[in-house]
């Protein structure tokens, strides 16, 4: 008699993949294997547990929520069952052999470039299941749904191209996972073993989990308990658990509140920020309980999206059970909660930043993009979010940060504006011409090294009562200047508005404007923008090269400058070379503004001057 009820199937591509890479590799963590799968079950028990409070029929009402662990050294298998919410033969089939998670291609990416496999990030990425290969030749998986309706199933594999699904009888609610063990890994049947990895990393599981027979962990919620009844390695353990983390959190946050709405809240910020090293866009993190029973896993409406590195818990007592997650996107409550816990965030970090500016800094470098994507975009918090920002400036040593605050603090007596000026580096700045008049009168200039922060500049347009301006601007608000530019004598006025008016007819279409500049020391000529900032217009320029090089702007001559003098004379005796001349210092001003210029243009005009000096 054939057997009508199994069928055999094929792991997704990416799966096979993935399972290649955990089965061949060497470990330095094998065992996250059994926190990942003690996870799993932890979930499914959550889950459940959220469906009989909302009063849906299940089957089995009655069996205990916990996780159970039998370690049998003889046979060379752990087993692992849990009373959750098992899944149905579709489920299995959706779950344990394709890829849902966005993210995980980016993981196999980094797993398959990578000599050193790290496979501890697994359980971040949503394929934390798959690790039992690491340990185990063969999974046996029983499961039934919560489903009254659902039968039994049973899913085996050995790991490699496929799996195979069968009817089970005579089984009860949750899931069971027979592990039989790798030669190399029998170590896993051994029951002392197990609860020692138990101890160190499913400590905050909040079901009881017994190996075989005896309770291992205590169940707490410890972001109900007092804070001063916990302490810094429960903090970090309950990070690990509930981050998928194996390093410890760079800060964290506990507060509990009763008045606008009742709170108790536990953040993390992590010590790595994944999205930096290429590993695509990270979920939200925070999870959402009323009164320790999880509502909403990685809730995505709970904390503004530029808060999505943040991993933790916030509970809430007003919750109502029974909220879907279309009602949670315009909840007025969920809406309270989030201004709530997020204005507290900002309020710690500003703390932070206060009491320890180095780690703060530290903080900083990492998770900058964050907090400029919230000034950026979220107009509730704004104004919180510019005095968290940090950037280098024309007074400060490299690597070190200042506020707006920090310049506003030191700014002259007479000054009235904060100065700022783009460029990709510390370098670059200070190589261009922009930057002379302020050094020349020891006025501090931020430097923004990111179009975003000249973008956040104009939307707040001013700090404390000064206006921020970039300081390759057209009009320069300058206080009354210290020092002259410099001692060289200057062409007359006279020289200057014929050498300016012949400029102009030169450059024809190019300039909008040909003047003697006010600003320059050191450098023979500038350009300046008529509207926005040299960083709008580089952004602009590489979404339309063509149209770019045409941008018309304000072209300044410095008349102290030697090479401007003696291009004035040439013009004087009309030499030709005047034209050519001109047309490079122009675009050698371009350059300075990190604008892009033509190169063909550029090239040809090169050699006329090449061949003119080398006679
Ligand atoms: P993740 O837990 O991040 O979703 P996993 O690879 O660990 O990724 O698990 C994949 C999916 O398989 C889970 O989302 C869940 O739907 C299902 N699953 C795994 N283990 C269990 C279990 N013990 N009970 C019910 N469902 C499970
Ligand atoms: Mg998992």
């Amino acid at each position: 008699m054939t057997n009508t009820t199994v069928e055999t199937r094929e792991f997704q591509t990416e799966i096979r993949q993935l399972l290649d890479i955990v089965i061949h590799s060497l470990y330095t963590d094998r065992q996250i294997f059994l926190r990942e799968l003690i996870s799993n079950a932890a979930d499914a028990i959550e889950k459940l547990r959220f469906t009989q409070i909302t009063g849906a029929e299940i089957v089995d009402p009655d069996l205990p929520l916990e996780i159970t662990i039998e370690a049998d050294d003889i046979a060379h298998t752990l087993t692992i069952s849990d009373t959750g919410i098992g899944m149905s033969r579709e489920e299995l089939i959706e779950n344990l052999g394709t890829i849902a998670h966005s993210g995980s291609k980016e993981f196999f990416q980094k797993l398959k470039e990578g000599d050193k496999k790290d496979l501890n990030l697994i359980g971040q990425f949503g394929v934390g299941f798959y690790s039992a290969f690491m340990a185990a030749e063969k999974v046996t998986l029983f499961t039934r749904s919560l489903d009254p309706k659902a039968t039994g199933c049973q899913w085996i594999s050995e790991g490699t191209g496929s799996y195979s699904l069968d009817v089970a009888q005579g089984q009860s609610r949750g899931t069971k996972i027979i592990l039989h063990l790798k030669e190399d890994a029998w170590e896993y049947g051994k029951a002392d073993i197990i609860k020692r990895i138990i101890r160190q990393y499913s400590s905050f599981v909040p079901f009881p989990i017994n190996v075989n027979g005896e309770k291992v962990n205590t169940v707490q919620a410890l972001w109900t308990k007092n804070r001063n009844q916990i302490t810094d390695e429960e903090y970090t353990e309950f990070y690990k658990y509930i981050a998928n983390a194996y390093d410890e959190p760079e800060f964290y946050l506990h507060f509990s509140s009763d008045a606008p709405i009742s709170i108790n809240a536990l953040l993390f910020v992590p010590k790595e920020n994944l999205e930096i090293h290429g590993f695509g866009r990270t979920e939200p993190g925070v999870n959402l309980y009323c009164k320790k029973v999880l509502i909403q896993e990685q809730a995505p409406d709970i904390l503004p999206e530029w808060l999505r590195f943040v991993k933790g818990v916030i509970d809430s007592e007003e919750l109502p059970l029974n909220i879907s997650r279309e009602t949670m996107q315009d909840s007025a409550l969920i809406g309270k909660l989030n201004r709530a816990v997020t204005g507290k965030f900002l309020k710690f970090l500003a703390e932070q930043a206060d009491s320890d500016p180095e780690k703060y800094q530290d903080f900083w470098k990492k998770f900058y993009a964050f907090l400029k994507e919230g000034a950026a975009n979220d107009f509730n918090h704004r104004s919180d979010l510019v005095k968290l920002l940090r950037f280098e400036s024309s007074k400060t040593d490299q690597d070190q940060l200042i506020s707006l605050a920090d310049y506003v603090g030191r700014m002259k007596e007479n000054q009235n504006a904060i100065y700022f000026l783009s460029g990709p580096n510390r370098e670059t700045i200070e190589a261009g011409p922009y930057l002379e008049i302020f050094k020349n009168n020891d006025l501090e200039v931020i430097y923004t090294n990111e179009a975003i922060d000249d973008y956040i500049f104009g939307l707040v347009g001013e700090f404390e009562g000064k206006k921020l301006l970039s300081a390759d601007q057209n009009e320069l608000e300058l206080p009354e200047l210290e020092k002259e530019l410099s001692s060289e004598e200057s062409l007359t006025s006279e020289e200057i508005t014929s050498m300016t008016k012949w400029l102009k007819d030169t450059l024809g279409e190019k300039v909008t404007e040909v003047r003697e500049s006010k600003r320059l020391v050191d450098s023979p000529a500038i350009i300046l923008t008529t509207h926005g900032t040299h960083s709008m217009h580089r952004v602009m320029q590489l979404m339309n090269r063509e149209m770019s090089f045409s941008d018309p702007c304000i072209f300044e001559i410095n008349s102290r400058h030697p090479l401007i003098k003696r291009l004035n004379s040439l013009i004087i005796k009309n030499d030709p070379f005047a034209k050519v001349a001109s047309e490079q210092l122009f675009e050698n001003a371009r350059i300075s503004a990190g604008l892009l210029v033509d190169p063909k243009e550029m090239v040809t005009r090169l050699y006329q001057i090449l061949e003119r000096s080398l006679g």
